[in-house]
């Protein structure tokens, strides 16, 4: 077995017992980059020198007998929308495809600290406005798992590095399924954390009320180690939670199978492919047998959750993009008067996607609409918490399909901005809600992409959903391969 294809778990055992060095492991993943990525392209930007340079300063470390903590010389990749100091962070758009943050973002900061090697910047639809990343500016990521395919979005480059083991973990951020989604197509780990968990300093806004940055990984260990590190309050995040963050992984392993999961009633199950629903079921067969007792919930109100999203979501975005005026930094389209510099600097800078959410936003949050739009959906946001509230009177956990279909096709949907927001469908609900929601591995599908099964839990609760994940991880089908065997196609990448 190759560093690359190892748990984060046994990498750090391995590097504190000195077996194998930092530089090593991080070799290793930079190796499988060089291997996979032209047929995928899941990055942005790649860093090998700045990863080899951590490393070896961590292996430096070590062997001056610092004590170093568990994550110590594990390498990662970060979504291109998290600011890195002195490297460029896109957004996947061209208005700030040559910006260079002077600061780090918080979650950036305390990887460097602990001396996480950072592999690259991840590609991503522009803004996360997306669900497929075709909408980055630059170029579409392909799902490992079939390369005609979708990986999902908007993190689709962070949950193929980690799926093809070309990096053992990833940062990406979930506004309304961001993470979950594309975890689910690739078949992999990622959790939307409690709203305010995380500290979001430094991640370049979407919507405010609803972003989270999250962890994806090969396996719930993996993902509450790294969701353990960065959970914690920041002074600079005024929405950060003040509470110090449980240790996950301890959380994880006590066994807490008395725990009542209320598996999810969709009043409308149009769009839903069959398998979908067997593999849900499938996992819930599982978790009962596993001593959890298992009963249907409902949340009557999740119907209206994309409407409300797409209004909320929008309209601060609207807000949000307002910065990009070609002034202070990224792209300037130039033009002879102001008016004309800003219309030229944002009409070549934005893509479609990131136009048509301004333009709803602005329209939303318009006097005269305002009422009828923004406000109304955010009564209907208020409805849905009160949902969530009630089931979890009755329940300790949600679970539902991650996703109504496997991954589509790469432009399937992409001329169809409706068909689009529907992937995301599964996802909206928790978001708005902002409570913590994992997407787990389910399966397969029959055409050959992963399944996922979504777990929601109340907030800060994310402990409980590492546990019953685990027993997910633990009872998985070894018939099932856990990564893409990415079939190189006749003639090599395009
Ligand atoms: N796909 C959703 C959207 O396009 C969610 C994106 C996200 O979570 N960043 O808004």
């Amino acid at each position: 077995m190759k560093l690359y294809q190892k748990t984060v778990f046994e990498l750090s055992r391995l590097m504190s017992s000195r077996e194998v060095s930092s530089v090593e492991v991080t070799q290793s993943f930079l190796d499988r980059i060089e291997e996979v990525e032209p047929f995928v392209r899941a990055f942005i930007t790649h860093t090998p020198a700045m990863a080899l340079e951590t490393a070896s300063l961590v292996d430096r470390k070590r062997s001056n007998g610092e004590k170093l903590q568990p994550l110590a010389g594990v390498p990662l990749a970060i979504k291109d929308n998290i600011s890195t100091e002195g490297l460029r962070t896109t957004c996947a758009s061209k208005i700030l495809e040559n910006y260079i943050p002077p600061y780090d973002a918080t979650v950036v900061e305390i990887i460097k600290k602990t001396g996480m090697p950072l592999l690259g910047k991840t590609n991503m639809d522009e803004f996360a406005m997306g669900s497929s990343t075709e909408n980055s500016a630059f170029f579409t990521t392909r799902n490992p798992w079939d390369l005609e395919k979708v990986p999902g979005g908007s993190s689709g480059g962070s949950a193929v590095a980690v799926s093809t083991g070309m990096a053992p973990l990833a940062l990406g951020s979930d506004t309304g399924g961001s993470i979950r989604q594309p975890a689910s197509f690739c078949g992999l780990y990622g959790l939307r954390p409690t709203y305010g968990r995380i500290s979001r300093y430094g991640l370049i806004a979407f919507a405010s009320s609803l972003d989270q940055i999250g962890p994806f990984a090969m396996n719930p260990a993996d993902c509450a180690m790294l969701l353990g590190l960065l959970a914690g309050h920041d002074p600079r995040d005024s929405t950060s939670y003040p509470e110090k963050a449980p240790d996950y992984l301890s959380a994880m392993e006590n066994r807490n199978d008395k725990l009542k999961i209320g598996i999810l009633k969709h009043n409308s199950e149009n769009g839903f492919d069959p398998e979908v629903k067997d593999a849900v079921n499938r996992m819930a067969g599982l978790l009962e047998k596993e001593g959890f007792t298992i009963d249907q919930v409902e949340l009557p109100r999740t119907d209206y959750g994309l409407g409300a999203y797409y209004l909320i979501a929008p309209s601060e975005a609207s807000s949000n993009l307002g910065r990009y005026d070609g002034v202070r930094y990224g792209y300037n389209g130039g033009g002879d008067n102001l008016e004309n510099m800003f219309s030229r600097t944002r009409g070549a800078g934005f893509g479609p996607e990131v136009k048509r959410r301004i333009m709803i936003g602005t329209y939303a949050l318009s006097a005269g609409y305002y009422d009828a739009y923004y406000l109304k959906a955010m009564k209907v946001r208020t409805l849905i918490r009160q949902d969530y509230k009630e089931a979890f009177k009755k329940f300790d956990l949600i679970i539902g399909p991650a996703t109504p279909t496997p991954a589509f096709r790469i432009g399937e949907k992409a001329d169809d901005p409706l068909e689009m927001y529907l992937s995301d469908v599964c996802n909206i609900t928790d978001a708005l809600a902002g409570v913590p929601s994992l997407s787990a591995p389910a399966g397969m599908h029959s055409n050959g992409t992963p399944l996922g099964l979504q777990l929601t839990a109340p907030p800060f609760c994310e402990g409980r959903l590492f546990n019953v994940a685990n027993y997910i991880y633990r009872n998985r089908d070894p018939q099932l391969p856990e990564r893409p065997a990415v079939r190189f196609p006749e003639g090599g990448a395009e």
